[in-house]
């Protein structure tokens, strides 16, 4: 239920799904999105299945996906977020029909690239180091920046730190 679910449901919606659900183990009052992004994603018809968590995708014998098993959910005490935290509802579980399940739990940085080069230094939270001043990494006129660097964040933050990097480099190049 953050920014991307919205999106992502919406655009499905746009390319011909008849029904979407966006599927959240707490209450709307928890949901993560902007309120706007929340609005916008009812009045364009996305329906939201709430106090659920997927616990099984259900495929058939050629393995398409023929439904998801929700866990059916309850808010308990309030945890370290400040939100209530959810609580399986025990032995509450049904199967909600879907032939296409987008997953959006959050991001990670693809690990390829940086298990491929191992003298690139990496934050404690696996996403590229660099000088915060130019956007050079640990390997000299190696430049980096975006989410690989921030983690997930905005267009304009990618934006940024290519126009930082691309000063540096002309920099270098004209010294
Ligand atoms: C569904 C969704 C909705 C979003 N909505 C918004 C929004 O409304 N506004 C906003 O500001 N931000 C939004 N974001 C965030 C935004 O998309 C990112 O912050 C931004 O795209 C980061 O830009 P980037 O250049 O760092 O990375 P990316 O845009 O992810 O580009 C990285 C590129 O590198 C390529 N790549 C990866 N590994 C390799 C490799 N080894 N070799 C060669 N190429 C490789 C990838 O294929 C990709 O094309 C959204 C993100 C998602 C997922």
């Amino acid at each position: 239920a953050g920014n991307v679910a919205m999106d992502a449901a919406r655009t499905a919606l746009r390319m011909g799904a008849e029904n979407v659900y966006i599927v959240y183990r707490r209450t709307k009052a928890e949901m993560p999105a902007r309120r706007e992004e929340i609005e916008h994603a009812e009045e364009e018809g996305v329906q939201f299945a709430m106090l659920a968590a997927p616990l099984r995708f259900n495929g058939d014998a050629e393995m398409r996906l023929q439904s998801v098993t929700l866990q059916k959910m309850e808010l308990g005490e309030p945890d370290a977020s400040g939100r209530r935290r959810p609580v399986p509802v025990e032995g509450e579980t049904y199967d909600l029909p879907t032939d296409l399940a987008i997953v959006a739990l959050g991001t990670r940085s693809n690990p390829i690239l940086l298990d491929a080069t191992p003298d690139l230094e990496q934050n404690k939270w696996g996403y590229i180091q660099t000088n915060e001043e130019t956007g050079e990494t640990s390997i000299p006129n190696v430049f980096a920046g975006g989410d690989i660097v921030t983690g997930a964040a905005t267009v304009i933050l990618a934006m940024g730190a290519g126009r930082k990097a691309g000063q540096e480099i002309v920099k270098r190049l004209l010294a």
